[in-house]
């Protein structure tokens, strides 16, 4: 049997070798872009994820923009946050949720309206980081035009960070994004009868 001193003999090589591959893999990673971030999938985390980057990034003084094309019926914490926030630039698209509104006219010129603030911000080289929060279904009712979200998020100041947010990302975001992260939903408690709690949920 494997004596404890040779134990943690095996353990201290194994993490040595871990250490030269992460070093390694860290010294070759020497390249700074803007990122454009998806965070996809129907699991819970996505939008508090974006919001977490947005944290992290005015917490260094970055100025960063949110434009929300979905908006909820809750007042979100993350709103309460940062739209009055100085180097916060805050958006909310004024409909609710397209089941709720069910005219689909009036959900694409809201669409149209919230894609403007969103161009006006990819097109500011002062802002470091942009996030559109749930843009994925409007791509998904086709509310915006596929060609046109593509174009402005390609042309961005090359230095800019952008996190989109939502279910079913379009292949072609896919496809541009550096990240994507697909989140997978295991169980949420919204199943088993728990209505949304503060904090947690908005
Ligand atoms: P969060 O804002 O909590 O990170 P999200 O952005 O990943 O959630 P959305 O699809 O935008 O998810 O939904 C927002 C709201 O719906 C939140 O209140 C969240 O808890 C809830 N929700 C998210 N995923 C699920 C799910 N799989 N089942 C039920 N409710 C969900
Ligand atoms: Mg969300």
């Amino acid at each position: 049997m494997e004596t404890s001193s040779e134990r943690n003999a095996r353990h201290k090589k194994a993490m040595q070798r871990k250490k030269e591959h992460v070093d390694q893999r860290i010294a070759a990673a020497t390249v700074d872009k803007g990122l454009l971030v998806v965070l996809t999938g129907n699991g819970k985390g996505k939008s508090s994820s974006a919001f977490g980057m947005l944290a992290r990034s005015v917490g260094h003084g970055l100025r960063c923009g949110v434009v929300q094309f979905i908006k909820g019926q809750w007042e979100c914490g993350e709103h309460l946050l940062f739209s009055e926030h100085p180097l916060v630039e805050f958006h909310v698209m004024n409909t609710g949720f397209t089941w709720e509104t069910q005219d689909r006219e009036a959900d694409i010129s809201a669409a149209v309206a919230t894609w403007a603030h969103a161009e006006t911000l990819l097109k500011n080289p002062d802002v470091k980081v942009v996030l559109l929060d749930e843009l994925t279904y409007m791509l998904t009712y086709g509310y915006l035009d596929a060609d046109r979200v593509i174009k402005a998020l390609g042309d961005r100041p090359a230095d800019q960070h952008v996190i989109i947010t939502g279910r079913n990302a379009n292949q072609r975001l896919i496809e541009l994004a550096d990240t994507v992260s697909d989140v997978t939903d295991v169980k949420h408690a919204f199943n088993a009868g728990v209505r949304v709690q503060k904090g947690i949920d908005y």
